[in-house]
């Protein structure tokens, strides 16, 4: 089966084309036929695809907007000029999986896209007026270029957090906020979470039930997530992907009073700072120089910068920080999974991160970290009780096995 999946934001739009099925699934033979990335919506946009193992190509395509793009793409792949092997019309498109940013309460797990669940989808954009309309583009353009008959199926980013439990999940505001607004923690990232806890269970032979880990996706935006017994149990990320650890443009925790503050002495609106916190915060506020890590590791390492200096420095704190608050939280760990941009390439912050756990069993090896970047790998010595490994996340691999999990019927195991 040839899953299409699609992850669509504002101005870009990710997709990528996988054969699989049950079999495949359970054989871990899941083939990924082309993957790509049209960025710049809005103008001429820059459209770089991969059809199976050849090089990236990249052209311009000037493309109004997300339903020019969408259309675009979806023509894209299902044309023979693609070149994708055994795809030569839509009828080749078996199915799309969809990445649904907030599910709300309403989502436990991935559903198949009927008009109730597009309705729920649509009852969700109070929650993430910038994600889920872009969401929902996706799968009605889906719809008139494949038609009905082509099943969609929607995966959540929150899904996974179903089971934190009230004390993790409630915000000590009056009740009636809950009750009236559903303001409460969410979480996001899950489906990286979960991707890399169950690969996890894989690589070390272990039941969901065993499975008790803390897991660290650091990339673009960063979070933690405490897993027992296979679930979740808390989260870095809230009732936004704002809180919780620094991200690269993202303040993660702060007083929430400094709002406030800024507000009135910069002259701000409430939103305009609320902006600033997600856009010009994080690594990229800290050091004035950027929000990517491997800009900062260089600007430290050569000209011995300062603040670049600075901002690694509070960001391997804060994500130490929440290591520590989520071993009181969970009754301890057996093993922290570094995955996301960062945590799957960079030895010297996932050192970084991990020196001074020694008091909570975690010893460091240094040669694995070393060797381990961008694969599978345990980096803690045999001896720790506190483990860590890398491991890379595929959250578009997970996307298209749900798809035909929903399809067949089949509750996802993963
Ligand atoms: P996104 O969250 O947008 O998917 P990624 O997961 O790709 O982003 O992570 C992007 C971050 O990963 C950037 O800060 C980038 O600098 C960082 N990164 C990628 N490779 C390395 C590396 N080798 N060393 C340090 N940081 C890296």
């Amino acid at each position: 089966m040839n899953v299409l999946v699609l992850n669509a934001g504002s101005s870009s739009l990710k997709f990528q084309l996988i054969a699989t099925d049950l079999n495949r699934i359970q054989r871990d033979a899941d083939e990924r036929l082309c993957l790509g990335l049209v960025e710049g919506i809005g103008g001429d946009a820059a459209f770089t695809v991969a059809v199976g193992k050849s090089p990236k190509q990249k052209r311009k395509v000037p493309l109004a907007n997300l339903s020019a793009a969408l259309e675009y793409l979806i023509r894209w792949v299902a044309s023979e000029q693609s070149g994708i092997p055994g795809v030569r019309g839509f009828a080749d498109i078996h199915a799309v999986g969809h990445r649904v940013v907030h599910g709300g309460e309403a989502f436990s797990e991935s559903a198949i896209i009927t008009d109730e669940t597009l309705k729920a989808i649509e009852a969700c954009i109070e929650l993430a007026p910038l994600h889920n309309p872009s969401n929902i583009q996706g799968i009605l353009v889906a719809r008139q270029l494949l038609g009905m008959k082509t099943p969609q199926v929607a995966v959540f980013d929150t899904s996974f957090y179903h089971s934190l439990p009230e004390k993790a999940y409630l915000y000590a505001l009056p009740y009636r906020f809950y009750e009236r607004h559903h303001v409460r923690r969410y979480g996001f990232h899950g489906t990286s979470h979960r991707y890399v806890a169950y690969r996890y269970r894989r690589l070390c032979n272990l039941t969901r039930e065993k499975t008790h880990i803390i897991t660290l996706h650091l990339g673009n935006g960063c979070s933690a997530t405490a897993i027992r017994g296979g679930y979740p149990v808390d989260t870095s990320m809230g009732m936004t992907p704002l809180e919780g650890l620094v991200m690269g443009t993202r303040s993660g925790d702060i007083d929430p009073a400094i709002v406030n503050i800024i507000a009135e002495k910069e002259g701000l609106s409430s939103s305009e700072v609320e902006k600033l916190l997600n856009e010009q915060s994080g690594l990229l506020g800290l050091s004035g120089i950027s929000n990517d890590m491997r800009t900062l590791q260089q600007k430290s390492q050569e000209g011995g910068d300062r603040r670049a200096r600075l901002a690694i420095d509070v960001f391997c704190y804060r994500a130490r920080k929440y290591i520590g608050a989520f071993l009181a939280c969970m009754d301890g760990a057996d093993a922290i999974v570094f995955t996301g941009g960062i945590g799957e390439n960079s030895t010297e912050i996932r050192a970084r991160i991990c020196d001074g756990l020694e008091w909570a069993g975690l010893k460091l090896d240094a040669t694995r970290n070393g060797k381990a970047s961008g694969q599978e790998q345990q980096i803690s010595t045999e001896d720790s009780t506190l483990k860590a490994f890398v491991i890379p996340t595929d959250e578009e691999l997970l996307i298209a096995r749900d798809t035909v999990r929903c399809i067949s019927g089949q509750p996802h195991p993963s």
